[in-house]
């Protein structure tokens, strides 16, 4: 069976955002300067991100839970499905978060998927005005299914 799977970014795509609260004003000016991008994307975030962007950019926007109450794994668990193709999370390194470890998880899922994720404005920056942006994109991941297959034949 093979290693890698082949999945593709389509050219709109699913873009989650998440702001802690130290970062939520970032966010909303963020979201203003790139209405005119985002709004040809699929958007989703953490509950309270996702209604400040619908109520103070007026984009449309998906809201999962809130980030403590779950709302990070939710987006998490989209990655997993393939369903959040990028993520905009702007984390607060200098609160304490009472979810740190939803937050590690989540940063070390969209490693694992190999998901483009910015934590701070420069990158977001770098990612939002990238020509990848209007393009397909084709990513190798690993073959979860072939790793399972042959991790229980090892274990027997
Ligand atoms: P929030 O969650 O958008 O509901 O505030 C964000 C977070 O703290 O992860």
């Amino acid at each position: 069976m093979i290693k890698y799977l082949t999945m593709t970014i389509e050219k709109q795509k699913n873009i989650a955002l998440i702001a802690h609260d130290g970062k939520k004003a970032d966010m909303l000016k963020w979201c203003m300067d790139n209405k005119d991008i985002l709004q040809q994307h699929n958007l989703s975030g953490t509950g309270t991100t996702a209604r400040m962007i619908a109520d103070h950019v007026g984009l449309t926007i998906k809201g999962y839970n809130s980030g403590p109450l779950g709302g990070d794994q939710q987006i998490g668990a989209k990655i997993v499905e393939g369903k959040i193709d990028m993520v905009i999370f702007f984390s607060d390194p200098l609160a304490a978060q009472p979810h740190d470890p939803d937050v590690k998880a989540l940063l070390r899922i969209a490693q694992v998927y190999d998901i483009p994720i910015a934590n701070n404005i420069a990158t977001a920056d770098f990612l939002i005005h990238s020509t990848l942006m209007n393009e397909q994109y084709s990513h190798e991941i690993e073959n979860f299914e072939n790793t399972v297959k042959v991790r229980a034949q090892e274990m027997q």
